[in-house]
């Protein structure tokens, strides 16, 4: 959720600071040169006017199949970019009319895909050069501004195709699945581009989760009988559905999706756990909720040709029975997390939330405690109180595979 975020001045080159605003999310079609340079499409919605813009800032996040870079400018773009390779190694980006903030210079990234981002003005533009450490081909996207977050244009590097690792990701998946474990996929919510909500003292809300999601993950590996795996390690972004796909290919048997509540009251406290509504909201307050974790997606930067093949999931006749059983694994883990004294349960509800729709899946979101809340923010921070609640999350799926496994596959 990210009500009541506040900017981040100053704040380092790897972080977007952000603020309520509102939520649109515009594609500005690229203008190609190179007959092989990629380009994604769409519908122009956002025109540039007013002075040139500025190439105010370079960010990068390094995910482990792509890295993302990402140009902050300070309007919408002039014109469209052009993109071409000098060479196998070396991918140019030439942006028309937009000029340079002399603050920004060269980025080196030195990951596995990218060496270093050299930028350059001349009296035309602003020209880009992108050293790539491996032959790849970089796609290119405008997003609009969008709640704080300002005009952008994304260059996502991915790692070429390896077959080694997709076939280590098929064993795996194997491996797992004789071993007749539970397995339990856990969702860091966040993350990359997408800090999440910002609360009391700037604490942020991707890296409260996490935490606790990796802790989770050591919980459950230790249970006899239960694998944990998780949709994000580090601090990068992930569409939402990415992370519902991934829990499809491991072929989780629950999801777990872990955020922190935000609100413009400083006094809002308490830790909610959602499931699946298809119908609607328990109430007002539980669908801005959802309004807010789905908006990840315009915050992080999804491509425009990514799809929405979730929309046909809705209507697969498996959901009814996945949300029952949703709702049965909200129930047990809200009595298991009230057993901290720290925290009051504000019980379970139900909303529309993109990351819970897988339809063989039980999902259930859990709103840890409000970032926003002065005394919550300073539990959340807590690595004991993170291993305390990752503890009482792990004791609730033991007691949900006691109780309800057995029953639910007689
Ligand atoms: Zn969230």
């Amino acid at each position: 959720m990210r009500e009541q975020r506040t900017p981040r001045p100053g704040s380092g080159p790897r972080r977007a600071g952000a603020r309520a605003g509102l939520i649109v999310l515009g594609i500005v079609a690229a203008a190609v040169l190179a007959p092989s340079a990629p380009v994604r499409r769409a519908a122009t919605t956002s025109k540039p006017s007013g002075p040139a813009p500025e190439l105010a800032r370079i960010r990068y996040w390094t995910a482990p199949d792509h890295t993302r870079l990402v140009f902050d400018l300070t309007g919408p773009p002039a014109g469209g970019p052009r993109y071409r390779f000098a060479d196998s190694l070396t991918f140019e980006v030439y942006l028309p009319m937009t000029r340079k903030s002399p603050a920004v210079s060269t980025e080196f990234v030195g990951d596995s895909l990218v060496a270093d981002i050299f930028p350059a003005v001349s009296d035309s533009g602003c020209a880009i050069r992108i050293r790539l450490q491996r032959a790849t081909t970089p796609l290119g996207f405008f997003l609009a501004a969008v709640d704080g977050n300002p005009d952008r244009l994304v260059i996502d590097v991915p790692a070429p195709v390896n077959p080694e690792v997709e076939q280590a990701i098929t064993r795996r998946v194997t491996e797992l699945k004789q071993s007749k474990k539970l397995i339990v996929a856990i969702d860091a919510g966040h993350g990359g581009e997408d800090p999440g909500a910002i609360g009391h003292r700037r604490l942020q809300e991707a890296d409260i989760t996490l935490s606790i999601a990796k802790k989770l993950k050591a919980q459950l590996d230790l249970m006899p009988g239960v694998s944990a795996v998780l949709t994000r390690s580090g601090d990068y972004f992930i569409p939402l559905r990415n992370r519902v796909d991934l829990a499809r290919r491991y072929q989780a048997d629950l999801l777990i999706s872990i955020h922190c509540n935000a609100s413009r009251d400083r006094d809002a406290t308490g830790t909610e756990i959602y499931f699946l509504s298809l119908t609607g909201a328990t109430d007002e307050a539980a669908r801005n909720v959802a309004e807010k974790e789905n908006a990840a997606d315009l915050v992080g930067g999804v491509s425009p040709d990514t799809g929405d093949d979730l929309l046909s999931i809705l209507f697969d006749l498996r959901q009814n029975d996945t949300i029952r059983r949703s709702s049965e694994l909200a129930e047990v883990l809200i009595d298991a997390v009230g057993a901290d004294s720290r925290l009051v349960t504000r019980g379970v509800k139900q909303a529309g939330f993109v990351v819970l729709k897988a339809p063989e899946i039980p999902s259930v979101l859990v709103e840890t405690a409000f970032v926003t809340n002065p005394r919550e923010a300073a539990i959340l921070r807590d690595a004991q109180f993170q291993a305390k609640f990752a503890e009482l999350l792990a004791n609730g799926i033991e007691t949900y595979k006691n109780q309800h496994l057995r029953a639910n596959s007689n």
